[in-house]
């Protein structure tokens, strides 16, 4: 009967879908309490706790679609890397699919944070990446996982705990070498040297890391680009009709928050943040004028980056 969740799954546009017992993921908590950032990224890693059910009754379902990796994009731009570029399908992907299993009688909770790379690891779809993402055998690490959490007892063939401890991606070491902080290493990524977990937290970056931003707005596709569990997919082109809007001149004055958020929600002000940076590591000094004109800006991380543009530029 529960294969009519999986047929939903599929028919939203996700490559596989497979259900999971709700057993903790401990594995996963482990290895992210050890890092600095891990208690608190691992506040959610008991399903049964999560949502109050016994263990006997909860099936996680898992599903995957392709987040197409996208190529450069044109000089003068910002960056938003592929996976955030599919944020609002994304979400409509997993909000319908929320829907689909309530209309066929399921109880389900909503708004679950569990960790999904480990559910998509347990339930077979891929393979722990030394990069910290999971790696699907003809979508690479350019996946996005979507995790329901089920009040039904799991079908004979959900997968438990036993597999959490993936074969793993062959440890080639491109992503270390590549990674722009040195945040990767052999015992995995550190989150908190990671450009990505910065983007949350732009207020807490050094300065000495702000070159290593190069024109990003949002995401770091880095570690992924170089992976060679990537190298057959195809790079999609980035949408025509945010070409206009991601210029940094556009970014720096009046970012178009209305039509990027077609894609993905950013705010205004950490955009701006974001493009001064950019335009300082393009040295971009004929954008000196707009940036010198946020100086003094309310926000302390956004009036911090705008002194070390223009210290740069000048
Ligand atoms: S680049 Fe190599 S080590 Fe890094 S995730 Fe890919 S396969 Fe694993
Ligand atoms: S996302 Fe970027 S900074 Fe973070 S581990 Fe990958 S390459 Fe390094």
């Amino acid at each position: 009967m529960q294969s009519k969740i999986r047929d939903a799954a599929l028919k939203l546009g996700n490559i596989d879908a497979q259900p999971v017992t709700g057993h903790n993921f401990d594995v996963w908590h482990n290895r992210w309490k050890t890092m600095s950032l891990g208690s608190y990224m691992a506040s959610a890693y008991d399903p049964s706790k999560l949502s109050g059910w016994p263990l006997d009754e909860i099936t996680i379902w898992v599903a995957i679609a392709p987040t197409p990796p996208i190529g450069e994009w044109p000089e003068g731009c910002g960056e938003i890397g592929g996976f955030y570029m599919c944020s609002r399908q994304r979400e409509k992907r997993r909000v319908a699919w929320e829907k689909a299993a309530v209309e066929l009688g399921y109880e389900i909770k909503s708004d679950v944070t569990l960790p999904e790379r480990a559910a998509a690891i347990r339930a077979g779809l891929g393979v722990h990446g030394l990069n910290g993402l999971m790696i699907a055998p003809d979508y690479g690490s350019f996946v996005d996982i979507t995790v329901l959490l089920v009040h039904a007892p799991p079908p004979p063939d959900a997968r438990g705990p036993e597999h959490d401890l993936s074969p793993g991606c062959g440890n080639c070491g491109d992503c270390i070498k590549a990674c722009p902080t040195g945040a990767i290493s052999e015992n995995g990524v550190d989150t908190q040297i990671c450009l990505r977990s910065y983007m949350n937290w732009l207020e807490n970056m050094p300065e000495e890391y702000y070159p290593k931003m190069g024109r990003r707005i949002l995401g770091c596709d880095t570690c992924q680009h170089v992976c060679p569990k990537n190298a057959g997919l195809k790079r999609e082109q980035p949408p025509a009709d945010m070409i206009d809007c991601m210029k940094l001149e556009e970014l720096l004055t009046k970012p178009d928050i209305d039509h990027i958020s077609k894609y993905i929600k950013l705010y205004e002000t950490s955009v701006k943040t974001q493009a001064v940076l950019a335009a300082a590591n393009t040295g971009r000094k004929d954008l000196l004028p707009l940036i010198e004109a946020l100086t003094g800006s309310e926000d302390k991380t956004l009036d911090r980056a705008v002194k070390w543009a223009v210290n740069q530029l000048k």
